[in-house]
């Protein structure tokens, strides 16, 4: 009999785990605990609203290669919707400046000599904090590594970080953040543009996988927890899901795509992150024609980032853990008044609703980043995926699949 491979958790990282074993003609059988696969990267219909939303805002940037591969494989890579270059657009609320940065198509970054094109009140020179960071990096902090203060900080440094390490960047790990900014800036505007689910992000990373799966024969189980895993010495000999027990023969494997908290829990002896940071998102209902650009990067606002969506204004607030307290409807106030501010909206209140992850993702200080465990286990026929795990990249959409290809690979072997 063929020999099977279990995938706990369908996140994107067990997505991309089942997709890249199913498609190297593995007998896959997924096993979900929630009704719905997709994790933290989902859509959902939204009551309060009365529509289709996502539980976040997400961006993935052109050069993620695992993602775009992975949407490739599943038929989905059209569903990702960008700008041809790589340009943001910006405002500083305290100002009201606006400004675009336009990283152009090349390698080097001509960028930075142009006033046109570099951040407002910026000089090229400053921009060797850039060069810094990158290639300098050690087991620093952010805020250890270079001066978080300043125009250059504050209207570029800060928001990129934000947004990727979901942390406040001074305290995270300055080696992650030199990774992202060579995967990123130094490799050019052809990798940085920002790519967007326009029809949410099921429609882009879940259902065409679970459409691919289905296609190649992999087995799918919903409301399927996994409660505990049997090991004699070196390996897992069975699944107890609660109501059924699974045996494990010799040359099945286990990759477990579950959050550190639970995997800790499910593994002995493993040490994973144990620290978190959260997210806010902030959506408003909008009739209006509203004329800012698809993604707008807010400097020295509540609000981050503005992204449009037909019908829907949305608002990403990072490293969020001070407002998980606030009252709902005194955040959607707050945070309307500066959109509505922005775009040239009436001050009334739309239909909103405020969705905050406490456990968004990992903090990424570099403590936590020391406790990311590899994707081998103790025991040989386990392997690790999802986020959190040892990518060397932030916790992002990029670091599940890359983490999922990764297992897939070794269970595979
Ligand atoms: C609000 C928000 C905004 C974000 N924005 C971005 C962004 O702009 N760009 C970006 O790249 N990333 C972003 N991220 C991060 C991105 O969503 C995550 O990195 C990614 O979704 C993590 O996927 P994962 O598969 O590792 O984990 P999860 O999505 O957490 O998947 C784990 C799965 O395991 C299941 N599970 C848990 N325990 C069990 C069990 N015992 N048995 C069976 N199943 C189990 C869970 O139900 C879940 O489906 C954002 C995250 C949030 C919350």
């Amino acid at each position: 009999m063929a020999r099977t491979v279990h995938v706990i958790g369908a996140g994107v990282a067990g997505l991309s785990a089942a997709v890249r074993l199913s498609q190297g003609g593995e007998q896959v059988v997924l096993h979900e605990a929630g009704a719905q696969a997709g994790g933290r990267c989902r859509s959902y219909h939204d009551a309060a609203l009365g529509m289709m939303i996502d539980n976040g805002n997400h961006v993935i940037l052109s050069g993620n290669r695992s993602a775009l591969a992975y949407l490739d494989t599943i038929g989905a890579t059209k569903r990702m919707r960008g700008p041809e270059h790589a340009d943001f657009n910006f405002i500083d609320l305290a100002t009201g400046e606006r400004w675009q940065l336009r990283l152009g198509d090349g390698l080097l970054p001509w960028w930075i000599f142009s006033d046109a094109r570099r951040v407002p009140n910026t000089r090229a020179r400053d921009y060797l904090v850039l060069a810094r960071l990158m290639w300098r990096p050690g087991n620093s902090t952010v805020g250890e590594a270079i001066d978080c203060s300043g125009a250059l900080y504050e209207r570029l440094i800060e928001p990129i970080l934000l947004a990727t390490l979901n942390n406040e960047p001074p305290e995270a790990s300055a080696r992650l953040a030199a990774t992202l900014m060579r995967e990123t800036l130094a490799a050019g505007g052809r990798t940085c543009r920002p790519l967007i689910a326009q029809e949410g992000l099921s429609s882009a990373f879940v259902d065409p996988a679970l459409a691919y799966l289905t296609a190649h024969g992999a087995n799918v189980q919903f409301g399927h927890e996994l409660h505990n895993i049997a090991f004699d010495n070196s390996r897992a000999v069975s699944l107890d899901f609660g109501n059924e027990t699974i045996p494990l023969a010799p040359d099945d494997a286990l990759v477990l795509a579950v959050p550190p908290n639970f995997a800790a829990r499910l593994l002995p002896g493993l040490q994973t992150p144990n620290e978190f940071r959260a997210i806010a998102n902030v959506h408003f209902r909008v009739e209006q024609n509203v004329t800012l650009p698809p993604m707008t990067g807010v400097v020295h606002g509540l609000t981050q980032w503005i992204f449009t969506y037909p019908g829907r204004l949305s608002v990403t607030i990072s490293a969020a853990d001070a407002l998980m307290q606030q009252p709902r409807e005194d955040l959607a106030h707050t945070v309307w008044g500066e959109v509505a501010k922005i775009a040239g909206l009436p001050d009334a209140l739309p239909p909103w609703q405020v969705v905050r992850e406490r456990r968004a993702t990992i903090a990424t200080d570099p403590h936590q980043e020391s406790l990311r465990p590899a994707a081998q286990t103790a025991w040989n026929n386990v392997f690790l995926a999802g986020d959190w795990t040892a990518t060397g990249l932030p916790p992002t959409i990029e670091s599940a699949i890359r983490s999922g290809e990764r297992a897939a690979k070794l269970a595979a072997a």
